[in-house]
């Protein structure tokens, strides 16, 4: 017997039973997004490389070891998407979307890949919903999303939300703000951990992220950030804390937020939960990145949230079996006629497919739930149609008097 192949390590179907949550995460995401104007957009699966390199940054994780990258026959290195926004403000800057009223609010539900080491919630290729707000700087639209994601976080039930929020200020601040934690984190080199110490020069706000108590007690006095913004940026951080106020959304400012990607700028978001260890979803501002992807200097804001770990910490939804108006017990011809026009009068019908008796296909009838059962001899040339909610079985003389009846019986919804 040849082997018994299996899905790849760290990849997951999605079964049928666990169709019906995703599709409902989908439709609240859809409802709450493209309610307050966000409109849905699908970027490929792949993309040139330096897309990536560039645009989420060389010293990050993903671009330094998360992902899947191949050459194209004309030896062109192309990427497997291991994020969202990239690509969506390469194709802002692709399709002149400046040209249309500002800010163009979009949002997503796709697949993305990254070559992580496989573990509970954590995937090499996951789905994300996210939403982007592409050319508008102002802290309303900061506010605008954050609510947002809450909203869906709240409305499909995730345990008990945590936000955190933090502020990056501008690239010159960072800079500036960098070299003296670079400074500080040298001084201290001997008790921080080797991982930390090799990574000082290329990405030292990562040290913040560090689990080792030698590096958590150096950082405990580490300098921090937001307490060296610009005066503009830490305007714009208290409009965006008096506007969550105003809406009511529960946050904590967290001085030590990073998130694995460099172009963020401004506004970074988090949001946990109880009810998991990881992350269910953040973002925040990245003004520099459409000038990083050769465009001109256009503000930005945006977040993703894993539909998986959405799924994770959110209740179970009860498995719902599928509406069936007709089920046609028979697999001959003036079967398969009546239940093609069955689906054609627009009833949802499922038909016999498996060769059981009468007796059987009444039993999977049942087991589906189904409003009326047309069996149907072809031999005999007999249709008898029964109704299993008063038991009633009558002879009906041709296939539009079963659709007639079928209609007539069908339940609301
Ligand atoms: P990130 O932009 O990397 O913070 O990703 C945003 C969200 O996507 C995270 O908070 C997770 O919910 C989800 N996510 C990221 N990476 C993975 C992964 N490898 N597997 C499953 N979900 C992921």
């Amino acid at each position: 017997m040849a082997t018994k192949l299996q899905a790849s390590k760290g990849t997951h179907d999605v079964l049928p039973d666990q169709a019906p949550e995703r599709l409902a995460l989908e439709r609240i995401a859809r409802r709450i997004l493209e309610g307050a104007g966000y409109e849905r957009i699908e970027t490929p699966a792949f993309e040139v490389t330096e897309l990536f390199s560039r645009g989420v940054g060389g010293s990050t994780d993903i671009v330094q070891k998360e992902m899947f990258t191949f050459e194209d026959e004309g030896g062109r290195s192309l990427t497997l998407r291991p994020e969202g926004t990239a690509p969506i403000v390469r194709s802002y800057l692709e399709h002149g979307m400046h040209k249309l009223p500002q800010p163009v609010k979009l949002w997503y539900w796709e697949s993305f890949f990254r070559a992580e080491k496989p573990q509970a919630g954590r995937y090499r290729q996951f789905w994300q919903v996210g939403a982007e707000a592409i050319g508008a700087a102002g802290p309303a639209v900061d506010a605008e999303l954050i609510t947002l994601l809450h909203a869906i976080l709240s409305e499909v039930g995730t345990g008990s939300l945590k936000l955190r929020l933090g502020s990056l200020g501008t690239p010159e601040t960072r800079a500036a703000y960098r070299e003296r934690l670079v400074a500080y984190l040298r001084t201290h080199e001997d008790r921080l951990s080797a991982e930390v110490v090799g990574r000082i020069d290329l990405n030292p706000l990562r040290a913040f992220d560090a689990d080792d108590p030698g590096t958590r007690e150096v950082m405990a006095n580490a300098p921090l950030l937001l307490d060296e913004l610009a005066p503009d940026d830490a305007e714009h951080f208290a409009a965006v804390r008096a506007r969550l106020d105003a809406a009511g959304i529960d946050y904590v400012i967290d001085p030590t937020l990073v998130r694995g990607l460099d172009y963020y700028t401004r506004t970074l978001f988090e949001f946990e939960t109880d009810a998991l260890s990881s992350a269910l979803g953040g973002g925040g501002r990245y003004d520099g990145l459409a000038e990083q992807l050769g465009g001109p200097a256009t503000p930005g804001i945006g977040w993703a949230a894993g539909v998986e770990r959405i799924l994770l910490a959110a209740e179970p939804a009860p498995h719902r079996v599928a509406v069936c108006d007709l089920y046609v017990a028979g697999e001959g011809v003036t079967a398969f006629a009546l239940a093609s026009e069955g689906r054609r009068a627009g009833l949802s019908v499922q038909q016999e497919l498996a060769g059981r008796s009468t007796k059987g296909a009444l039993k999977q009838a049942a087991r589906l739930k189904a409003t009326a059962v047309a069996v149907v001899d072809d031999a005999a040339g007999t249709i008898h149609l029964k109704d299993t909610e008063t038991g009633e079985q009558t002879v009906v003389p041709d296939t539009t008097a079963v659709i007639a009846r079928a209609l007539k019986g069908r339940h609301p919804g």
